[in-house]
Order: structure tokens, then sequence, then C-alpha cells
């Protein structure tokens, strides 16, 4: 059996979101936009969603628009912001997702858009003085900062960010595609404008997310065609993976106290584990704070020199998933490690818990990783 520690990469279905899926992949398959019994049956399947979806964020629901996934909520809210708002000065972090970083460099590269970055500290913190000093000097700008990062798992304080925003009157887009689902939003409370989410993170299906837009907030059709979504995104919708992203959502919330309870142990166990049998580990960020990170992420950082792919490598053939970063920056080296100056002589290792992980996985991938380890480093 495999033991499977790379759930910021994607996390396994939810048999119970499953089963919610199952009806509308067999049985309920009308197109929405049809106007008969079947058409209304699964319009009101995607209606239902969002309607759940909001009520969980205290959002409305014409604010959830549905999306393939992650990467199209940042690209929307980003081309949202540029070509809906007019804005031409984006202020983000070195630490973002390249779903948000490629989008900005593309649209710099056309000469859309001036970026801007926060500074920030060995850790990762970021300096909020810097982004409200980029905010003074610059005219109208959209701020897009994530929640949580996916390698480090280091926290960004949104609700501190959105009130400056709204001081300099700035657009706030927040990848929040780690967090959502891990922890709770009332977005009647945090002054964000766009947010991101991915049901593949919180044990939903793949394909399929939301972007949340502010009522008020103008938007840009990126996908044209019929006029599904509000008009802002064409294409006949994936009702099953809509009601699965829905459902998982839905568990996520209802559990969230008792699984982050579960996973914030298994973490401090490894991160303890760790400390305890291998020699000069260390941890990338703030990883193993337990207040200013993620709790279902560990970036851990081992003193291996030369031997940079071996563990990882090696770990996979002894039946572990771990990763030694972002799952889509494979082959390429972290930009987020790079701007954390990580050095390049030691081995990084993320750890990444659901809540069907175990005590008793992390002791066996403990026992492999310590015999693994020392087989190396001797
Ligand atoms: N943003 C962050 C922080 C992510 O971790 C990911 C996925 O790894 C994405 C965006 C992209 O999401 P998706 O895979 O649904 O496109």
């Amino acid at each position: 059996m495999r033991i499977y520690l790379d759930n910021a990469a994607t996390t396994p279905l939810d048999p119970e979101v499953f089963s919610a899926m199952t009806p509308y992949l067999l049985n309920h398959f009308g197109n929405p936009s049809s106007h008969h019994a079947q058409g209304r049956q699964a319009k009101s399947a995607i209606e239902d969603s969002r309607a759940a979806i909001a009520s969980l964020l205290n959002a409305l629901p014409e604010e959830i628009i549905f999306t393939s996934g992650g990467t199209e909520a940042d690209n929307t809210a980003i081309l949202s912001a540029v070509y809906g708002q007019g804005i031409d000065h984006v202020i983000t972090t070195r630490f973002e997702h390249h779903a948000v970083l490629h989008t900005l460099i593309a649209l710099q590269a056309q000469g859309k858009i001036k970026i801007s970055f926060i500074e920030h500290d060995e850790q990762g913190n970021l300096d909020l003085e810097h982004l409200a000093f980029l905010l003074q000097t610059h005219g109208r700008s959209l701020v897009s900062v994530m929640h949580a990062n996916n390698e480090v798992g280091n926290l960004n304080d949104i609700e501190t960010i959105g009130r400056i925003c709204q001081t300099y009157n700035a657009l706030f887009h927040s990848d929040t595609v780690q967090t959502m689902g891990h922890h709770r939003f009332d977005l009647q409370k945090l002054n964000i404008h766009f947010l991101a989410a991915s049901a593949h993170k919180f044990h939903g299906p793949k394909g399929v997310g939301f972007v949340y837009v502010r009522k008020g907030v103008k938007t840009t059709q990126l996908i044209h065609g019929g006029g599904q979504e509000g008009k802002l995104r064409a294409g006949t919708e994936n009702i099953p993976g809509i009601v699965g992203l829905a459902k998982a959502l839905q568990l996520a919330y209802q559990y969230l106290d008792e699984h982050q309870h579960h996973i914030q142990k298994l973490k401090q166990y490894t991160i303890e584990r760790l400390l305890a049998d291998v020699p000069g580990i260390t941890f990338n960020g703030n990883s193993a704070i337990a207040h200013k990170s993620l709790y279902t992420v560990l970036n851990a950082s081992f003193a291996v020199e030369g031997y940079a792919q071996n563990l990882l490598q090696r770990l996979d053939e002894q039946h572990i998933s771990v990763s030694g970063g972002s799952a889509c920056s494979t082959g390429a080296s972290s930009h987020v490690l790079s701007a954390l100056d990580a050095p390049t002589n030691r081995q990084h290792i993320r750890f990444s818990f659901s809540k069907f992980n175990t005590q008793n996985e992390i002791d066996q991938v403990m026992q492999i990783l310590t015999q693994l380890y020392q087989s190396i480093a001797a």
C-alpha cells in the first residue's frame, strides 16, 4: 500500500462526494441550457450547488462563478481586473502560484500592466508597510496575494491586507486554492474582490473550481460562446463536477474542526519525529510554526549534499508519495524556495497531509526515511 503525503498537489476524492456525483454522471445528464424537464433538473443542480457554496462563505450566489479549477479562477480574477476595471499596476509576491505569476508576466510582456513585488524577510513574511508604500505611490492597483503558499504553507494575513487595500481603494485578489475547505471564510467581513478555489484540494473532483467576484465588480468574459455563468464563462457546465465541488465543501466545513485537529497533530508529530531522528533537519519558510503556516503543509530541508534527487526518488521506490515542491513545476527548480534563498545543496521535501492520513503512516514513513537518510548520508 502506498502512503500518500502529497495532498497539497491533490487530494483523494471523498467516497461521499463520489456518491453525490454519480446520479449526475449516469441518470441526470440533461443540458442545463435545455428548456425541458431534464434540462431544468440539471440547471437546478447547478443553482443549488452555487447557493450552498455561497452560504458556506457568507457570499451571494451570483458572486460564485464556476470554472475549470484554480488556474482558470486566478486568470479570470486577474484579467477581469485588467480588462474589466482598467487596472494597469499589479502588486503581488514572489511566492504566488504560476497560475498568478505567469498570468501577470504575460500581461506585463504585452505592455498591459506593470508588476511590483512586496518585500519579504528570509522566512517569507510579507512587509505590509511596503505594500502600503506601493499603493501610495501608484495609481489604483490590483493586489494579488495568496492566502497560503502551496510549497511551504506560509499563511498571509488577508484580513489586514484587505483593510490596507480598502484604505487605498485597491482591488484585492487572493488565491485561496490551498485554504478553501481548510479554513473558514466570511466574505462579508473580508475586504476581498476576487478569490480563487479548486475542488480537488479538498477531496472534490479535478477540473472544477470557482472564482468569487464581489457584487458590483466589473468582470470580463474570457471564454466566449453561450451565455452560461452569467455570460462570464461560456460552455456547457460540468454538472457532476459542480455537484461534487459543493458536496466536498459542505463536508469540509461540517467536519473542519475535527479534521483540523487531527491533521495539526499529525504535522506536529512529523516535526517532532524529524527533529529527533534526522540530524541537521530544518524547515523552510514558516512551515514549522503552527500559527504562521497552513496545517496541511510541512516543508523540510535535509542536509544531503550531492544527493538532491536521491531521497525523493528512493521514497517513491519505497511507496511513499511526497513532493519536492509544487506539482505543477515538476522538473523545474522551485521559484518559492529560490525566493526564500533556500540552500541548493540540501534536499527539500514537502509533506502535505489530509484527513485520511494516520499516525501509523507517519511512523512508517519515518522508519523508511531515517534508514534511507542514514544510507545516503553514510
Ligand atoms: N493556486 C495554488 C496555490 C495551487 O496550489 C494550485 C494547484 O496546485 C493552483 C492555483 C491551480 O489549481 P488547479 O490545479 O485547480 O488549476
